[in-house]
């Protein structure tokens, strides 16, 4: 029977090994996972007795990796979609809306930006002047977010509207961030035609949404499909739903330190120096962070884990607030609140979690908000006991809207290097990441690092994994006694 070897017990390893096992009954899967738990970066925890996502929490519906795992795993009636689209945007000390029909932040629609009151009245008159600007020669190289939006907007664009929002992606700065990477529809309008950007963003919006319409993606076909979705009592249901159901073995608590080539496949060292077990495996697919993958292709495959090596990654912390006996107005209407950079706060972001998801906290009656803080670069914000952190997001949370109730619970989740950073070329150094994998044959990347960071990106990259791992392997009736 041959053994294939997911190594990474993250919503990316889960989906390889669930694809795997599903394609190959007669071979053995086994997950690897360095924690006790599988699930990595989505994780929930109780919180004034009540479960909420201390990790990610929503997940984009409008791909269809992430709705379609949980439909598979058997959770399509525990879907859910937020109560509300509409969320804030801090600016110059108060709260604004934020605009409307922006390719994560890049304006595409001027009317919905001036609505929004974010930008100056010079700043407005620059974006609408754009189109008739120029020439914009068609893009040669990737470019950050940062600098073009700033180049042709001007810098206030970057700071009101782009940053916070790319930030709540990747923790990471505008001016650092791929726009191939971030935004690949607009970018590709750009490489090929050239042209104003206002015109390229309006042409790459997605048709518009009616979030409080359909069911979790599952609704009538006529009414347009919601753009984020999660799941009855936490997203993280969906990697805890693919491993109670999984049709592969899952061994926890089980680092995988080494990995080598054999003549037969490749040989895993497992578990703490001393006492190291050998595992072989005929496949191996690595699911872990960059960092991790860089380690352990050391061997394998020299120049991608040379290259996985340069790839930073943002850390972070996300704080959850439980109150109990909120009056239905202390906090602004909405799903919650993005604050730029140049806000001066140390949150980046707060999400109102009882207004935005249907359920949170009512088992318990309390009322359910979280914090995110920590951008790339900023790890010092970070550098604080629990409590502090606690009393960093009460104090910015009473500036904010005014309530200074006293939470009834609390809860500091820290995620050091939660997020990788996808710097300009990136995709670039990502091809040769997977050039130099595929030199081995049976070897396979996914996760994170490669194909995007939200959870729909993480199983599209498993996936290609998957099959590319299943390509390698002979069909079924050529295993004999078990072995080639
Ligand atoms: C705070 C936070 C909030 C986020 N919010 C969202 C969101 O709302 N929506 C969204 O779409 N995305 C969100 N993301 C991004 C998304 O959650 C992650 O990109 C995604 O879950 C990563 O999945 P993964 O399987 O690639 O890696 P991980 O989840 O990091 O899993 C990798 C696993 O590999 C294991 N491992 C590492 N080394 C070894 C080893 N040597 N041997 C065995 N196992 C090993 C780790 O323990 C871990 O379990 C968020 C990320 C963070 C940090």
């Amino acid at each position: 029977m041959p053994r294939i070897a997911v190594v990474g017990g993250g919503i990316a390893g889960l989906s390889a090994a669930t694809r795997i096992s599903r394609a190959r009954p007669d071979a053995e899967v086994v997950l690897l996972e360095a924690s006790p738990r599988v699930g990595g970066k989505l994780l929930r925890a109780e919180v004034g007795g009540a479960w909420v996502d201390v990790g990610a929490e929503a997940m984009l519906a409008r791909r269809p990796e992430g709705v379609a795992a949980a439909v598979e795993a058997g959770l399509e009636s525990e879907l859910i979609q937020p109560l509300t689209t509409a969320a804030l945007l801090r600016n110059r000390g108060r709260n604004a809306r934020l605009p409307v029909r922006t390719l994560i932040g890049v304006p595409a629609d001027l009317d919905a930006v001036r609505a929004a009151g974010v930008l100056s009245a010079e700043t407005l008159e620059r974006i609408e002047a754009e189109p008739a600007g120029g020439p914009y020669p068609p893009l040669t190289d990737d470019v950050s977010v940062g600098d073009l939006v700033s180049e042709r907007f001007g810098a206030e664009v970057v700071d009101r509207l782009v940053d916070p929002l790319l930030g709540g992606v990747y923790a990471g700065r505008a001016d650092a961030i791929s726009l191939d990477a971030a935004i690949p529809g607009l970018a590709a309008r750009l490489r090929t035609d050239g042209g104003s950007l206002l015109r390229a963003a309006a042409a790459s919006l997605p048709p518009p949404a009616a979030a409080g319409s359909g069911s979790g993606g599952s609704g009538p076909a006529s009414l347009p499909k919601p753009v984020f979705a999660s799941v009855a009592g936490g997203l993280t249901r969906l990697p805890e739903q693919l491993a109670a159901g999984a049709i592969f073995s899952i061994r926890r608590s089980t680092a995988v330190r080494r990995i080598r080539r054999t003549p037969d496949g490749f040989e895993l060292s497992l578990g703490a120096v001393p006492v190291t077990e050998l595992l072989t495996a005929d496949a191996v697919v690595l699911a872990t962070p960059a960092s991790k993958a860089s380690m352990l292709l050391t061997d394998l495959a020299p120049v991608a884990g040379a290259e996985l090596a340069t790839v930073e990654s943002a850390s972070m912390a996300i704080v959850t607030l439980a109150f109990r006996g909120l009056p239905t107005s202390a906090l602004p209407a909405g799903s919650g609140l993005l604050i730029p950079v140049v806000e001066g706060l140390r949150v980046k972001a707060m999400t109102f979690s009882s207004q935005k998801w249907p359920g949170v906290g009512a088992e318990s009656g309390v009322f359910l908000m979280r914090a995110s803080l920590g951008r790339i670069g900023e790890e010092w914000v970070l550098q604080r006991a629990d409590d502090e952190l606690v009393s960093i997001v009460r104090a910015e949370l009473e500036s904010i809207t005014g309530l200074a109730a006293t939470p009834v619970d609390t809860h500091v989740q820290r995620w050091g290097g939660g997020l990788p950073q996808y710097p300009p070329g990136h995709l670039a150094r990502i091809e040769r990441v997977r050039a130099a994998v595929a030199e081995v044959p049976g070897l396979a990347v996914c996760g994170a690092t490669y194909d995007g960071v939200g959870i729909p990106a993480c199983i599209a990259s498993a996936h290609i994994a998957a099959d590319r791992v299943l390509a390698a392997l002979p069909p079924s009736g050529q295993w004999i006694n078990g072995r080639r």
